[in-house]
């Protein structure tokens, strides 16, 4: 039996049954990561030892006859922008490289008390900027799918690590796309919960208006056992919204009848390849034999979106990095006084993306641009999220591209910042109106899998397990896997 190609579910059940125990499930994933890891690198750091005791830990628990949680056992990996108490955390930058966190971040801890066991942390773009996870300071992280494509980014290790099988889910980070494009790319599903629904307490601020915590996993099931876990308010945060959520595993209904899907046109039109656009044609007639009702969306703001995305996230970036001096947190670059110490630690901690953000953002709040820039992004992102506010009148759920291509080249967009910002124009949108959206694999192109994006209302994270479960159960198409 291939342990590491199964679902959280179907491991979760055969440890319930004895048949195999966590500790067997842990060295099947560390020897897939040995196996895999050299061609792919999808960790920055693997804990072998830890996942070990931790996976033993279990057995003996249950051995004791103690009642588990369906993660018990179920090894994870966790993007190394998220904080694990004595396990490094890097950012992937050199600022970072040294650093370990004396506290596990929220969901870590949450995750880890159910008896998950962490299998590493996952390389990303320098503090997620970026969507090919080229910008790390380490390596890039290779598509499962093919060695030359990008995994996508910035969450690219979490997803790659789900779709080789060196974990069974994995969790990512989600600014302007960095789950849901590398889910894309990685034919995983990846999902950006609705803000505030899942503590940010410990993942490292990137921008604190649009990040979110989100899980990559390989079925709907499980993405709702994970949500079953990591949802819900958290006082360590102060933008955790006090709402209960719900047992998401209810909304693993295999029905869709009578369901209004709206397709924003906007999403369909300049720059989407033609081979992309007749899979979610596809879908789309799927899901009407299914007995949804598809129709044309409008959403004329989209085109603006990711110009104030870049604004926004940049302009949160410079203030939140602004810490990385020397003094609080991470590398310290020796220097006769104390102005040429902060120089040069910033100079040589970041990398070339992170700065290009930090100067951008710093000049976007600047007294004199203030206004033009920073007050006009703010404006549009209210306009984009009307756009979503009108179209959920009429509509249940929207249904668009994650990306408008597949996984593209490595070093294809390396040297274009505008072409890499761009890559997200379809995942944006959401982070700016702070509404929930998953994307699910639809089939291959080429060898490489297409990702469909669909998003909800505010806190209707249900509907999209819903539709993503009712497709599940009706096509093969819906979970590719990459030939290692
Ligand atoms: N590519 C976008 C950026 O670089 C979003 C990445 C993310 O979601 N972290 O800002």
């Amino acid at each position: 039996m291939q342990l590491n190609r199964l679902s959280v579910h179907d491991l979760s059940e055969l440890i319930k049954k004895n048949e195999v125990s966590s500790e067997e499930i842990t060295k099947s994933h560390l020897e897939r990561i040995r196996q895999v890891e050299e061609g792919i690198k999808a960790f920055v750091t693997v804990t072998e030892e830890e996942a070990l005791a931790q996976a033993r830990a279990v057995d003996e628990r249950r051995a004791k006859g103690e009642e588990l949680s369906p993660l018990a056992g179920i090894p994870m990996a966790i993007k190394d922008n998220i904080c694990t108490k004595g396990v490094k955390t890097t950012c992937a930058s050199k600022m970072l490289n040294n650093f370990i966190p004396p506290y596990d971040a929220t969901v870590v801890e949450k995750l880890k008390s159910t008896g998950a066991v962490l299998m590493g942390k996952c390389n990303m773009d320098e503090f997620a900027m970026g969507s090919s996870t080229e910008n790390s300071v380490f390596y890039s992280t290779k598509n499962p799918f093919n060695a030359e494509a990008v995994p996508g980014g910035s969450s690219g290790g979490s997803a790659a690590a789900v779709a080789a099988g060196e974990a069974a889910f994995a969790l990512g980070s989600d600014t302007g796309g960095a789950v849901r494009q590398p889910a894309a790319f990685c034919g995983v599903i990846g999902l950006k919960p609705t803000y505030g629904y899942i503590s940010r307490s410990g993942l490292i601020s990137y921008a604190s208006s649009l990040d979110q915590i989100g899980p990559l996993t390989r079925d709907m099931t499980d993405l709702a056992l994970i949500l079953n876990v990591i949802c819900g308010h958290d006082s360590k945060d102060s933008t955790s919204v006090a709402v209960d959520a719900p047992d998401f595993t209810k909304s693993l209904v295999n029905d869709v009848k009578g369901l209004r899907i709206g397709l924003p046109k906007e999403y369909f039109g300049t720059g989407l390849a033609p081979e992309v656009a007749a899979k979610l044609q596809e879908a789309v007639r799927k899901l009407e034999e299914l007995g949804a009702i598809c129709e044309e969306a409008t959403m004329p703001h989209t085109e603006y979106a990711p110009a104030a995305h870049y604004i926004i996230s940049s302009a949160e970036a410079s203030s939140n990095l602004a810490r990385y001096d020397g003094v609080r947190h991470g590398l310290r670059a020796e220097a006769e006084d104390v102005l040429t110490m902060f120089k040069k630690t910033r100079s040589q901690g970041f990398g070339e993306e992170v700065k290009r953000r930090i100067m951008f953002g710093t000049y976007a709040l600047s007294t004199d641009n203030y206004d033009a820039y920073y007050t006009k992004a703010l404006k549009t992102r209210n306009l984009v999220k009307q756009d979503f506010e009108r179209a959920f009148e009429k509509f249940d759920l929207l249904l668009t591209p994650t990306s408008l291509t597949t996984a593209f080249k490595i070093s294809e967009k390396a040297e274009d910042p505008m072409a890499m910002y761009l890559s997200d124009a379809c995942t944006i949108p959401v982070n700016l109106a702070g509404v929930p959206a998953m994307s699910l694999p639809y089939g291959m192109v080429e060898g490489l899998p297409v990702g469909l994006q669909l998003i909800a209302r505010h806190f209707d994270e249900g509907t999209l397990l819903r539709v993503g479960y009712t497709l599940e159960q009706s096509t093969d198409q819906t979970r590719p896997t990459p030939d290692l």
